[in-house]
């Protein structure tokens, strides 16, 4: 089979009927040509998956192809954005159908839940990687910036945050507090392999949330990263985030450093972070309903003493207060809450 074979075998599709109007032409030429309608901004990213790096050699391609795309789509739910359209650019060490057939089922039938159309890409021959560029689209001004956090806003996590650190840490070791019952195993490892990007919350939090990230590198650090571009400090309250749905039953039955770690520090959960003002307490809790997605408000965004040096370009780091139910601060967890820093 050779590349453009390859190709047109696994990867060239009719475009999906849904996104007629969008797509004026998918695959095939040297350009996609996409269309959208006035009063609309595109939505632009892309995510990198390299063998050895974010997934271990014999991943299951399958899981492998949910996971490139999920990725992605989580960027645009980060955004409130709805997807249209992706480019996908392989390197493969060898043409291995069986691979590939696994590959391209997995990926395919997540764009097709989405409407997400594969538009083009380019494949060519190297070590293992996924890179994939994803188009989505959210009424001009409309989107969840992260600089968009402001003082009083209430901070909310979706789902569940630190399964996928957990599912890392029984792989890597099973020992030393980590080993999980057969079933656990198969709940996190689930949410690792295969997470779920949180599309319909993010539509439903356009005009009722500020700011929005989504949890990749660890909620902690991507807090951090909404704080630093809206310029404002936070306070968490241990005891909604440790007691509350926003942890597993399996994270909650760690021993707490090893639950804190997850939790903050654990990355690949692709759940929302975000705020919105106390006044949309209810509408949050109604976005939640039709997302079919829980929500939980782990705490609140503090103004920035200084904001005038911060005008000035001075910002200082973004703090974050840890407090209990009472509002009384507790001792920081002792966990590293920077992000994942592939140079660091
Ligand atoms: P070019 O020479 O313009 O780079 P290619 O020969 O690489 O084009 O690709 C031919 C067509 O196939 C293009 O439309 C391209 O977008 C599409 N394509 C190439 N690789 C992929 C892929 N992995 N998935 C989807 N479309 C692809
Ligand atoms: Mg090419």
């Amino acid at each position: 089979m050779n590349e453009f074979d390859l190709i047109d075998h696994y990867f060239r599709r009719p475009v999906l009927p849904g996104r007629r109007h969008e797509i004026a032409l998918g695959n095939g030429d040297d350009c996609a040509l996409l269309t959208l309608p006035p009063g609309q901004q595109m939505a632009v990213s892309t995510d990198m998956l390299v063998e050895g790096r974010h997934f271990l050699p014999g991943t299951d391609p399958e899981a492998l192809g949910h996971k490139a795309l999920a990725v992605n789509l989580s960027d645009l739910a980060a955004m409130g954005a709805e997807p249209l359209a992706f480019t996908l650019a392989l390197a493969l060490p060898r043409v291995d159908e069986q691979w590939l057939d696994r590959f391209s089922s997995g990926l395919l039938a997540l764009a097709d839940a989405h409407q997400c159309a594969l538009v083009g890409g380019d494949t060519t021959a190297g070590p293992l990687t996924l890179c994939i560029t994803v188009m989505g689209r959210v009424p001009a001004g409309a989107a969840l910036a992260r600089h968009a956090a402001r003082a009083g806003d209430d901070i909310y996590v979706s789902g569940t945050v630190g399964d996928a650190r957990l599912a890392l840490e029984a792989h890597r070791d099973g020992r030393g507090g980590w080993q999980l019952q057969p079933q656990a195993l198969q709940r996190v490892c689930l949410r690792m392999d295969r997470p779920t990007p949180r599309l319909a919350l993010g539509l439903a939090l356009r005009g009722v949330a500020h700011a929005a990230i989504d949890v990749s590198d660890g909620m902690a650090g991507d807090l951090l990263h909404v704080l630093r571009a809206s310029a404002v400090d936070a306070e968490i309250d241990l005891d909604a985030l440790l007691e509350g749905p926003a942890l597993s039953e399996d994270v909650r039955a760690l021993p707490r450093e090893q639950a804190l770690t997850c939790a903050l520090a654990g990355g690949d959960d692709y759940e929302l972070l975000f705020t919105a003002p106390a006044s949309a307490r209810d509408a949050v809790a109604a976005a939640a309903v039709a997302a079919a997605t829980p929500v939980t408000r782990i705490g609140r965004v503090k103004p920035q003493p200084g904001s005038v040096l911060s005008a000035a370009g001075l910002a200082a780091p973004p703090r974050i207060f840890w407090i209990d139910r009472h509002g009384q601060p507790v001792q920081p967890p002792s966990v590293s809450l920077a992000s994942f820093d592939h140079f660091a």
